[in-house]
């Protein structure tokens, strides 16, 4: 796996394991926020059912005070209008919007909220029948043409022998809602076939559920009442908390594996590019003073110290071993006896001339074997022959200049390379260079030594071959014209 794929997968690992722990945590924190706010609206829902259950109560019990009163009583007996209003009217309130005396025919006897309205015929209300039949009746029905709930019961002469009915309603309006969901986030809804009242102004319950009320069947069809919460704000907020806890985690995510992206691209790009120079250099693409300035360049200012250091070293070493190089070559190029170039690297001035002429310039060469050396030897023993050898080479080295190439081309025989020298030009300096050794007294050698000398010039398609036998052609007639002498080709 590449340092990259290494680096970014073991980050990632981490990341994730930091991020599952912080997931995990507001999960939980989402699961317990949420179990509170049901909780919490379990217990107004409870509250709810609760002042709901007073209101039929009180419905109830404001019934029974009225039933169990003697003056109640006496007043249906005797059909007594006012005094059943004046006691009836003490009884209303919130919790008791209508008061109703009926006796037994269903005829309304007496009306708590209304003094001069009575003698209705109630008989055909579900509710009046309904008490008249079973004792009670705790449920909806219409009472002057409103929806109320309604509390009736049948009043008995001494608790015996029934002698008329007592309504007690409350009118199902938004006031009675309102009241029941008073203080708490929750809304009410009552529905009927006839009308949906809501206790807030929102429209749609969230969450309904209904309400459970123990009232009898009734007339009023589809009566229902539901509960729910006035708005999902809380729970939203607590959900969007959620979200943008994720959303916020998944984007510091992306960025962070970005910013890593780049960093690492950044940083081992520059290790990438000393690899490069050093897998190009094993390859033969770079020479090793190319490796040098290469890796110069590979290190900038704004690289890290490591890089630096590693850049800097490979320069170092790549600087000694292309010294190193250099003093190998040299000295392979190098004639250990007269320290002139050797044949190898005559060779290769030679091809690197002739290639040099064929795009314009020209050379001449000159071929030079010192005359009766055999005899120097065999007079004077090998040493003074290896002397003389090595005087000669120096003092030819004398006769010319910088840029001409001089060197031994094997035993006593030497090649001299003249740039830009034609054959008049070529002849001077073999002239001077003859003379020149002519005249020289040896230090351990007496007598006189002598050169051949043959000059070629390139001529144009020539090959290392074909020049050097012309300029040994031309050496070989000086060799048969005498010795001691400078001869140049045809
Ligand atoms: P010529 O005038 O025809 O050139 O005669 P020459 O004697 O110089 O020619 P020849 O080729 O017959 O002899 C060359 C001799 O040079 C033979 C060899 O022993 C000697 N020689 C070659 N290399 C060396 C060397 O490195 N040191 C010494 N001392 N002698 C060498
Ligand atoms: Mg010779
Ligand atoms: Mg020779």
């Amino acid at each position: 796996m590449k340092l990259y794929h290494k680096i970014l997968f073991l980050t990632l690992v981490q990341l994730g394991a930091i991020f599952s722990f912080g997931i995990y945590q507001i999960q939980s924190l989402y699961v317990t926020q949420k179990a509170a706010f049901d909780q919490k609206n379990l217990i107004q829902s409870e509250m709810i059912q609760k002042r709901f259950e007073e209101k039929l109560d009180q419905l109830q019990k404001t019934a029974q005070i009225l039933i169990n009163s003697q003056e109640v009583v006496t007043g249906i007996i005797s059909n007594d209008t006012d005094m059943l209003y004046n006691w009836s009217k003490l009884f209303l309130s919130s919790s008791a919007h209508k008061i109703h005396f009926i006796d037994l025919d269903g005829t309304i006897i007496s009306r708590g909220e209304s003094e001069f309205r009575f003698g209705d015929d109630a008989s055909k209300r579900f509710y009046v029948q309904q008490a008249l039949k079973n004792d009670t009746f705790l449920g909806i029905d219409t009472v002057d043409d409103k929806e109320c709930l309604i509390f009736a019961k049948r009043i008995r002469q001494y608790g015996e022998r029934p002698i008329g009915l007592i309504s007690v309603a409350l009118i199902i309006d938004d006031d009675l809602l309102s009241s029941l969901v008073q203080g708490t986030t929750m809304n009410i809804a009552y529905h009927s076939e006839n009308q949906t009242l809501l206790a807030t102004n929102h429209e749609a319950l969230i969450n309904a559920s209904s309400l459970h009320v123990m009232l009898q069947a009734s007339s009023v069809k589809e009566a229902s009442f539901t509960i729910g919460l006035a708005s999902d704000a809380e729970l939203h907020a607590l959900k969007e908390a959620r979200t943008n806890f994720f959303v916020s985690i998944g984007i510091a995510l992306i960025l962070f594996v970005f910013a890593l992206h780049f960093t690492l691209l950044r940083h081992l790009r520059e290790y990438r590019s000393i690899s490069q120079v050093l897998i190009d250099f094993y390859e033969d693409r770079l020479d090793i003073k190319e490796v040098g300035t290469t890796i110069k360049h590979t290190a900038q200012e704004r690289s890290t110290p490591e890089v630096k250091k590693i850049a800097e070293a490979l320069f170092n070493m790549s600087q000694k071993v292309a010294e190193t190089q250099d003093a190998l070559e040299h000295l392979s190029s190098i004639d250990q006896l007269t320290s002139l170039w050797n044949r190898r690297k005559l060779e290769e001035f030679l091809d690197q001339k002739l290639k040099e002429s064929e795009r314009g310039s020209f050379f001449s060469v000159l071929m030079i074997d010192i005359d009766r050396f055999k005899t120097i030897n065999d007079t004077c023993g090998h040493e003074i022959g290896d002397h003389v050898l090595e005087v000669t080479a120096q003092l030819m080295r004398q006769s010319v200049r910088a840029s001409d190439i001089l060197g031994r081309w094997g035993g006593e025989e030497f090649l001299l390379i003249l740039p830009q020298t034609d054959t008049q030009g070529a002849c001077v300096i073999a002239e001077q260079m003859r003379t020149k050794v002519k005249h020289h007294t040896f230090d351990h050698y007496a007598n006189t030594v002598t050169l051949s000398l043959g000059v070629a010039t390139y001529r144009s398609g020539d090959t290392p071959n074909a020049i050097l036998k012309r300029a040994d052609t031309a050496l070989y007639r000086a060799k048969n014209n005498g010795r001691d002498r400078v001869e140049h080709e045809d």
